[in-house]
């Protein structure tokens, strides 16, 4: 049935920049792939072209057999709420809520009550190995805890793809290989496919395989025939 998510020819300019020159990409359900290169190479756009978070100026990304420009913006944000999960670098979680609040969110915008998202949550919250931190406030966590519970909120919902750019950029290494052992380990349980953006070997060393960004354009690298 190929790919889940797939890029095409995919262009995109800021002014004077081009941030993607012919970049194509494809993603199988439950496989892990890193996207390499170094910074202002296009990885972050093309995540977010991928995710529907950014248009390309041409180009076609397909997911589930779908084109997300035939979608409507109230079908793709829907597709963003259930069919995807995020990681990021930085500043994801809301700083009001507690942390169990935080990872129940996204149920609660789709609609499940209170009691039952927030158990849910805490499950998650324990499989990342921060229950500890269910009722502070991601003020009062550390920046490892912080990214676990970042990673259950990506999680909680089932997403078929899991998106994360740069999601141990802010630790130190011991954290960010825990961080990467759960995030992948919990993303191989639910069968998630990632696409995992990073500069750094180490972290793409989680993936089933990777694949480098220059200059707009993405090349094979490890672990393709
Ligand atoms: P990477 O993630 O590899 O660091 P990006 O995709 O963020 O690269 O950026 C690729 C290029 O596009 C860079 O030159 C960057 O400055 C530019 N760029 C990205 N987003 C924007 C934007 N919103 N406005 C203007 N330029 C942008
Ligand atoms: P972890 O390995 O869980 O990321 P750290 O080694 O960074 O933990 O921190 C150890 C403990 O110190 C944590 O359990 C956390 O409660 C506390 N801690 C660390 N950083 C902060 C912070 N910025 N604010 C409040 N507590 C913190």
């Amino acid at each position: 049935s190929g790919p889940l998510l797939t890029a095409t020819a995919l262009h995109k300019v800021y002014g004077p920049t081009t941030a993607l020159d012919g970049a194509e990409f494809a993603v199988d359900a439950g496989e892990i792939v890193a996207v390499m290169g170094p910074s202002g190479s296009g990885k972050s756009t093309l995540l977010h072209c991928l995710a529907g978070i950014v248009t390309p100026d041409s180009g076609a990304i397909t997911y589930d057999g779908r084109e997300l420009s035939a979608m409507s913006d109230t079908e793709r944000s829907a597709l963003r709420r259930g069919d995807f999960g995020f990681v990021f670098q930085f500043g994801q979680l809301v700083p009001e809520l507690t942390c169990v609040e935080n990872v129940a969110l996204p149920l609660r915008l789709n609609g499940v009550r209170r009691k039952d998202a927030e158990r849910k949550a805490g499950e998650w919250l324990e499989r990342l190995e921060v229950a500890e931190v269910r009722q502070k406030r991601p003020g009062e966590v550390s920046g490892g805890q912080g990214q676990r519970v970042a990673v259950a909120r990506a999680l909680v919902t089932s997403p078929r793809v899991l998106f994360a750019d740069e999601p141990t950029g802010a630790l130190d290494s011991f954290n960010g290989e825990r961080v990467m052992q759960l995030l992948t380990a919990a993303a191989r349980d639910s069968g998630a496919a990632v696409v995992l953006v990073t500069h750094e070997a180490r972290v793409a060393a989680y993936s089933d395989r990777e694949v480098s960004v220059r200059d707009g354009k993405v090349r094979s690298t490890v672990g393709v025939a």
